[in-house]
């Protein structure tokens, strides 16, 4: 069924220890879109994508990933149904090469991308393919650690702040890199601060506020709805 979500969370609480941070998050995402999960500092959009990938300790709710409820799933077994995490600190090994570095996860899936693939993807890459991930730029980084994800197989892909600290020259190439896996079917949720670069990738944004799914936008709407937005993000 081509309008059933890929994606959909109803009623997810979460806590770190005894603190109670998610208070019922409900959205939904469909095959092929790209949604933004927008809101201020501390809202919960982190702690939402490590909910959906299974690495936060206590979790209440419902979690539909491709029809399978994965609310009590171990992690690995729900990045196997074809999620991929790409956390905000990157999360590149500093001693092993560029090439080393896209090799380490495995595949969990059938079709994902070669490395040639992820090569073609991001050139500086395979330029900088025997250096230290240490070695490379805050963009280089960041584009590392979305190719490493494609490399699974993964088809659904949480990006938690990509833009951050980046120049805008990279930040517009991210934007590519997104319309690009778009077009050819990835589906993407992504926490992001930077609106206007939100716009220019996103078909929809649901805002988030103490825990909670508060607002859904259209992306065609955005402008329209700027005044309300800014009231959420606080600027
Ligand atoms: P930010 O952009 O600041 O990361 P966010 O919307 O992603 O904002 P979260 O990181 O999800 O917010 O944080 C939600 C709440 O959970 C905040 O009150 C935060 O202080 C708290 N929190 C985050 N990480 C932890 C942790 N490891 N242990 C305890 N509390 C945490």
């Amino acid at each position: 069924d081509a309008s059933a979500p890929l994606l959909a969370i109803e009623g997810l609480e979460g806590w770190y220890g005894e603190s109670h941070v998610l208070h019922g998050v409900t959205f939904d995402v469909r095959p092929g879109e790209v949604v933004t999960l927008l809101g201020r500092n501390g809202a919960g959009k982190t702690t939402t994508l490590r909910a959906i990938i299974g690495i936060l300790g206590k979790r209440r709710g419902s979690i539909v990933f491709d029809g399978v409820e994965t609310i009590g799933m171990p992690s690995r077994l729900i990045a196997r149904l074809g999620v991929g995490y790409v956390p905000e600190e990157r999360g590149i090994f500093a001693s092993l090469s560029v090439h080393e570095n896209l090799m380490l996860p495995p595949r969990v899936k059938p079709g994902g991308m070669s490395v040639d693939d992820i090569y073609a993807l991001f050139p500086n890459l395979r330029e900088r393919s025997r250096s230290q991930g240490t070695k490379l730029s805050g963009g280089e980084q960041q584009m590392l650690s979305i190719g490493r994800i494609l490399r699974t197989g993964a088809k659904l892909i949480l990006l938690d702040e990509p833009t951050e600290g980046l120049a805008p020259v990279i930040v517009q190439q991210i934007g590519r890199t997104l319309q690009r896996l778009k077009a050819e079917g990835y589906t993407t949720v992504l926490v992001e601060q930077n609106f206007r670069f939100a716009q220019t990738v996103a078909d929809r944004h649901f805002v988030v506020e103490q825990g909670r799914v508060v607002d859904m936008i259209p992306n065609h709407d955005l402008d329209a709805n700027l005044g309300k937005l800014h009231a959420y993000l606080g600027v």
